[in-house]
């Protein structure tokens, strides 16, 4: 059996958010070294703060300054830290809970080791030199032996609040494709198309799963199809995406390859959009260096019939 595929594969995605007046409050008072919790109802001090109470939904305003001490309630030991984590060295998560409020804030705490970390212990905040509104304003939490950090009594107005951020999210993967989705891509790599037939109910799966998720059985049995195929459903793309360089309006299709049991994507091209319907018959262009086709265009054949891709919509 050839070797199983495996290859990185990175998602990521920068989330622009605007803040509303809480979390502006917030994150405006750590980029000036000062806490700010909100007050609920019944008289509780919320770190982070939120905007809505908890218990009773109600829309909450009463921003309160709280301490930069506090006191660690649990925590956990990270001992290979990821990129981009507050700290590039074997560090601690916590949950502090700053003096004057009722909740707690995760953060990162700078340790020699877990044996110097334990719950009940007193932190303060290491303010990053550089601030800019975010939470990472705060560089971490280390130990600090003293009492409560004084307050400046602040009531969170700002001049010139921070009022959106950019939170960047990012997950990276080894992500392999298993038996069937390699056997599938090597293929690709010979212009070919392979799926694999159901033992059971003798559907074509292309791309492969490994097993038929209506009989629950793996499949094995490979089978060449296409190259040609039918357009079973489209749509017109009108939004150009970032880093695609693809003209718009362009046709993004649903395509019945001769000999499938389920339709998969693809671009149409060699048409114009307005142009491509429902049982248009086309085949895969292939680019030089790609594992996969560019896109597929007409073959000049008639329209399928409908009742021949009805199933496969
Ligand atoms: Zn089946």
């Amino acid at each position: 059996m050839p070797e199983v595929l495996k290859a990185p594969l990175v998602v990521e995605f920068p989330f622009t958010r605007s803040l509303g007046p809480v979390q502006s409050a917030f994150l405006t008072g750590l980029r000036e070294r000062v806490v700010l919790g909100v007050r609920t109802g019944d008289g509780r001090t919320l770190v982070p703060p939120v905007e809505y109470d908890p218990v009773t939904a109600e829309e909450i305003r009463d921003l309160v300054e709280v301490a930069s001490t506090g006191t660690v309630t649990t925590w956990a030991w990270n001992h290979a830290p990821r990129r981009d984590q507050p700290l590039d060295t074997p560090f601690a998560w916590v949950l502090v809970r700053l003096d004057g409020a009722d909740t707690a804030l995760l953060h990162a705490l700078d340790a020699p080791g877990p044996d110097a970390v334990h719950t009940g212990m007193r932190v303060r905040i290491r303010w990053a030199e550089e601030r800019t509104g975010a939470i990472t304003d705060i560089a971490c939490f280390e130990p600090f032996a003293g009492g409560q950090a004084e307050r400046t009594g602040h009531t969170g107005e700002f001049e010139d609040p921070v009022t959106g951020i950019v939170a960047p999210a990012r997950l990276d993967y080894t992500y392999s494709p298993g038996r069937a989705q390699t056997a599938y891509i090597n293929a690709l790599a010979d212009q070919r198309n392979v799926g694999e037939r159901c033992p059971s109910c003798r559907k074509v799966y292309v791309p492969p799963r490994g097993a038929c998720p209506t009989c629950g059985l793996a499949t094995s049995e490979q089978v060449e199809v296409g190259p040609h195929g039918t357009v079973t459903t489209f749509c017109i793309v009108n939004i150009k995406a970032k880093n695609l360089d693809i003209e718009v309006p362009y046709v993004y299709a649903h395509i019945a390859l001769d000999g499938a049991g389920l339709a998969l994507h693809g671009r149409i091209g060699g048409i114009p959009y307005d142009q491509v319907r429902m049982g248009l018959r086309v085949e895969p262009v292939w680019t030089e260096d790609a594992r996969y086709p560019d896109h597929y265009r007409p073959t000049g054949e008639p329209d399928a019939d409908y009742d021949t891709y009805r199933e496969l919509l």
